[in-house]
């Protein structure tokens, strides 16, 4: 079982997506309050930790962190937009760290679209050079994509691109976006996905990432938007599985252990025979009220093979 802890280490960033749901409030973590909080997760036998922030890669004790963690044998990884990592010599600090994975934030592959999204000139540059940096050195690198209106019909061509690019690269995570705390702004508002639209896209990405034998995960998206690939939903996962994570906050919610996953149910959700292993739908009455959801018939059979198919697979 894989339970993993997620700690902000600051609450700044060097990039401005517009859709960033941690509004900056300049909150740092301490040295002394991240030795604290990792010995208690080790007792908690928690083995994953992901940090996050806005943007880790700004902590200047990241590197200490990583090297507390590594020691007291905790996987550590970081999921950064690419802008520090695009100085080769930060990586090898990161490196010499013993940082063995990293996910870079890539909203598409088209420069202008990822951008716009960042709102930070030149932001797609530095992250191609990033990932370059970081194969070089022999740190695994995952993508993690927010699908968004703006790149909602070309999921399947971002993967491709990096495929072609970088194919050593072998797991791929879209988040769906998450609205709860963005700026809310027109521009923020309108970057909205079309749920039905993107699950075109997404479908041929997942297809041809299986094709190759790559892996991918989905979060916050209803799997009746993903059919056949249901075993690739978060949420699913940890509710098959049983598992937990904690998420530390540098805000008011401070310390938050996530042990439930669903969100909120459509009344069609009722009629569905996903709906045991469905986590529904995030904000759907906030924001996503505008998603017509699908209720899906399927055999026993057939949900007994999602269910198997998630408890055999290894956790990426
Ligand atoms: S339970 Fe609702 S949200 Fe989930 S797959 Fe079924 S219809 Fe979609």
């Amino acid at each position: 079982m894989a339970n993993i802890w997620y700690i902000q280490v600051n609450r700044h960033c060097n990039n401005s997506c517009h859709f960033c749901s941690n509004p900056s409030n300049w909150n740092n973590i301490t040295l002394e309050r991240w030795i604290e909080l990792v010995d208690d997760f080790i007792k908690k036998e928690y083995n994953w930790i992901i940090f996050t922030g806005w943007e880790p890669t700004l902590s200047s004790d990241l590197p200490k962190w990583i090297e507390y963690s590594v020691s007291k044998n905790m996987e550590c990884r970081i999921i950064s937009n690419g802008m520090m990592c695009s100085s080769f010599d930060y990586v090898k600090r990161l490196k010499d760290a013993w940082l063995s994975l990293v996910h870079f934030s890539l909203y598409s592959y088209i420069p202008e679209i990822h951008d716009f999204l960042t709102d930070t000139p030149w932001s797609y540059k530095k992250l191609l050079k990033s990932i370059q940096n970081a194969l070089k050195l022999w740190i695994r690198v995952q993508i993690n994509s927010v699908i968004n209106k703006y790149n909602q019909d070309h999921l399947d061509k971002t993967v491709k691109f990096i495929m072609k690019n970088f194919p050593q690269i072998n797991h791929f995570v879209w988040n769906n976006l998450d609205p709860q705390m963005m700026r809310q702004t027109d521009t923020a508002l309108s970057t909205l996905p079309d749920f039905e639209f993107a699950s075109i896209s997404l479908k041929k990405a997942m297809e041809f990432l299986e094709s190759k034998n790559k892996t991918f995960r989905v979060e916050r998206l209803p799997i009746c938007f993903m059919r056949w690939f249901e075993f690739a939903s978060t949420e699913t996962r940890k509710i098959v599985k049983n598992e937990e994570r904690i998420v530390h906050f540098l805000d008011f919610r401070e310390t938050f252990r996530e042990l439930e996953w669903e969100h909120e149910r459509a009344l069609e959700c009722n009629k569905c025979d996903l709906k045991s292993i469905c986590a529904w739908i995030y904000e759907y009455k906030n924001y996503y009220n505008y998603v017509k959801v699908k209720p899906q018939k399927l055999t026993l059979e057939e949900k007994q093979n999602i269910i198997k198919k998630i408890k055999n697979e290894y956790e990426k």
